[in-house]
């Protein structure tokens, strides 16, 4: 089967099989998102969401986040991994979010990439579950792994994969999309074992024999 005449396939199937699909960080406006998809690198939706609630208890602006301390930052989301790092790249974003937005998350890929610890994935996260603009194709490791499995894409770097995509699905599909392939990667595709004997997708899927009956 063609890339195209799976991606159309599965346009159909994965709304049936994941009718309920959204993005799994709490949030409950932009800049919230935006701090928990930079502390969702290496680290699980369910940790970063343990972590947010006293996060966005201190944090409610964005000058909040531009005037807390590295070292009280750090502390805060210190279980999430790379704490540091995350810790700088969030009161980054937010001194440029005063500096060259006033304060406002902007609503392009190109201005939100461009900002110090956001990258193309983060950027396509927030514009895409928060301001519905699906510029392009959330790619995380479950999304890599499932397009490469699933031929949609032979590459291996998530820029490329994300070329790929956005050339098979629809664009009104672009944002959902990443939602579908992260819910198969968790519940099926595993990276190690996946469940090929029991996945819905089996019959449409070139990787099927991964797992052997
Ligand atoms: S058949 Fe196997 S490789 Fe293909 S999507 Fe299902 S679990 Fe993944």
């Amino acid at each position: 089967m063609k890339p195209h005449q799976l991606a159309s396939l599965l346009a159909q199937k994965f709304p049936q099989l994941y009718p309920d699909a959204h993005c799994e960080l709490l949030y409950s406006n932009p800049l919230e998102l935006l701090v928990a998809t930079i502390l969702s690198a290496q680290c699980t939706d369910v940790r970063v969401n343990q972590v947010t609630p006293a996060l966005f208890q201190r944090c409610k602006t964005v000058e909040d986040y531009a005037s807390i301390s590295q070292q009280e930052l750090e502390t805060i989301v210190h279980s999430t991994g790379f704490f540091r790092n995350k810790a700088t790249a969030i009161r980054k974003t937010a001194a440029a979010l005063l500096e060259k937005h006033a304060g406002k998350i902007p609503q392009s890929l190109a201005e939100l990439s461009a900002l110090p610890g956001v990258g193309r994935k983060t950027a396509n996260v927030v514009l895409s579950n928060v301001f519905e603009i699906h510029e392009g194709v959330v790619v995380d490791t479950h999304v890599g792994r499932l397009s490469q499995r699933l031929g949609l894409t032979r590459h291996h770097q998530p820029v490329k994969i994300e070329q790929d995509l956005m050339k098979l699905f629809p664009q009104k599909n672009w944002g959902i999309l990443s939602h579908w392939l992260i819910l198969h990667g968790r519940r099926r595709c595993y990276a190690r074992k996946p469940d090929c004997i029991e996945c819905e997708l089996r019959l449409i899927c070139p990787s099927k024999d991964l797992v052997k009956k």
